[in-house]
C-alpha cells in the first residue's frame, strides 16, 4: 500500500497532501479524480524541463500508519452542524461533508430490481440519528435554551427527550452509574464506521495512481518562481529510519495542501517562512487554481 522513499525520490507531483487523517484522506481521494486526466504528461508549458513527468498526487504522514492522530478517535457521527454558529464556516464544512457522504454512499451502492443491496461499500445508519445527554442541571438547561434555538436557526429537526427513563429506553447502554437530566435526539444524523470510511477513500486513491509515503515530516518548503514548483523537503520519523536509507526525501509539486490536523500550525509556518522571503510578484502563480 506504501511508497518506498527511494521511489518518490526527486519525482515532480502535481499535488502533495501533509497528513493522512480523516482530512488528509478525503482530500487525496477527490484531487486524484481531479489530476488524473492530466497526469503523465510532461510539463513543459509550465515552465518545466520536457523530461519532468508529472506524477498526480503524493499524501505523506509522519506515522508508521494513516488515521493515527485525532481521526483514531473519530466515532463516525455524521454531523448536521446544528450547534454550531449560523453561517460559520463549521456549519458549511459539516452540512457538505454530510451531504458527500450520502451522495457517496449513494453512488456506490447498487441494487437489484427487488430491492436488494449488492455491495454496501462502508455502513452508514442512517435511522438512528445522535443522543446528546445531559449529565447536569446545568447542561439540561442549556440544552433547552441554546442548543434546541439554535438548530431551529440551523433548520436541523432536533427533538427534546425529557426524563432519565426515557433516554435509557432509546441507549440502553448508557453506565447505570451515568447522571442523565435528559437529551437532545438529533434525527438526522447518521452513524458510519469512523476508521473504515476514511480508510476506503484512501484506498480508492491510492487505486486510482496516488502514492504514499508514511514515516515522513515535513521539514522544509522552498518555492521557484521560474518553474512555479515547491521542493519539499522531509525526514524520516525517528522509527522509520531503520526502513529506508535516506535521511531526507525531497519531491516537487505544483500545489501543497495542508492537511496536518493539529500540526497544521507548524506546517503553516514552514510555507509561510518561504513565502515571507518572495516578491509579492512572484506570489502571483500561487493563486492560480487546481481545478
Ligand atoms: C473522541 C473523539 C470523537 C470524535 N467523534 C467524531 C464524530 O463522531 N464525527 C466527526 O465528524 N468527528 C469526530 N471527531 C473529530 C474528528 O475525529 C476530527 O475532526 C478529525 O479526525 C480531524 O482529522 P484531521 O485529518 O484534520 O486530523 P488528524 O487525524 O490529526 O490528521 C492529521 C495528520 O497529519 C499528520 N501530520 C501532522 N504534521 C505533519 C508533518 N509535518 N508531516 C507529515 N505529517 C504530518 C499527522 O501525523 C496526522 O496523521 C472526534 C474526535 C475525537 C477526539
Amino acid at each position: 500500500m506504501t511508497t518506498r522513499a527511494e521511489d518518490v525520490q526527486s519525482k515532480t507531483y502535481q499535488a502533495v497532501v501533509i497528513g493522512a487523517g480523516d482530512v488528509g484522506c478525503a482530500v487525496v481521494r477527490s484531487l486524484v479524480n481531479s489530476v488524473a486526466p492530466v497526469s503523465l504528461t510532461a510539463g513543459s508549458g509550465m515552465g518545466m524541463q520536457p523530461h519532468d513527468i508529472l506524477s498526480g498526487c503524493l499524501i505523506v504522514d509522519q506515522n508508521m500508519w494513516p488515521l493515527m492522530e485525532s481521526s483514531a478517535a473519530n466515532a463516525g457521527i455524521i454531523h448536521t452542524g446544528f450547534d454550531a454558529s449560523t453561517g460559520s464556516i463549521e456549519q458549511s464544512c459539516m452540512q457538505e461533508g454530510a451531504r458527500l457522504v450520502h451522495k457517496l454512499h449513494e453512488d456506490m451502492t447498487i441494487k437489484s430490481p427487488s430491492g436488494h443491496i449488492f455491495s454496501e461499500p462502508f455502513p452508514l445508519d442512517k435511522k438512528g440519528g445522535s443522543l446528546l445527554v445531559a449529565r447536569s442541571e446545568q447542561e439540561w438547561i442549556e440544552l433547552k435554551t441554546k442548543i434546541v434555538p439554535q438548530a431551529s436557526r440551523n433548520g436541523v429537526e432536533v427533538e427534546l427527550i425529557e426524563g432519565e427513563e426515557k433516554i435509557r429506553m432509546i441507549e440502553s447502554n448508557f453506565s447505570p452509574s451515568l447522571p442523565i437530566f435528559g437529551g437532545l435526539l438529533i434525527k438526522d444524523e447518521a452513524q458510519t464506521d469512523g476508521f473504515f470510511l476514511p480508510f476506503f477513500l484512501l484506498l480508492q486513491a491510492l487505486h486510482r495512481g496516488a502514492s504514499l509515503l508514511l514515516q515522513y515530516r515535513l521539514e522544509e518548503a522552498t518555492f521557484c518562481p521560474s518553474d512555479k514548483l515547491w521542493t519539499l523537503s522531509f525526514s524520516p520519523t525517528s522509527s522509520s529510519s531503520s526502513s529506508s536509507s535516506l535521511s531526507r526525501v525531497k519531491v516537487r509539486t505544483h500545489f501543497l495542501v495542508n492537511c496536518a490536523g493539529l500540526g497544521a500550525d507548524s506546517v503553516d509556518r514552514v510555507v509561510r517562512s518561504e513565502l515571507s522571503r518572495l516578491h509579492s510578484s512572484q506570489l502571483l502563480p500561487l493563486v492560480s487554481p487546481l481545478v
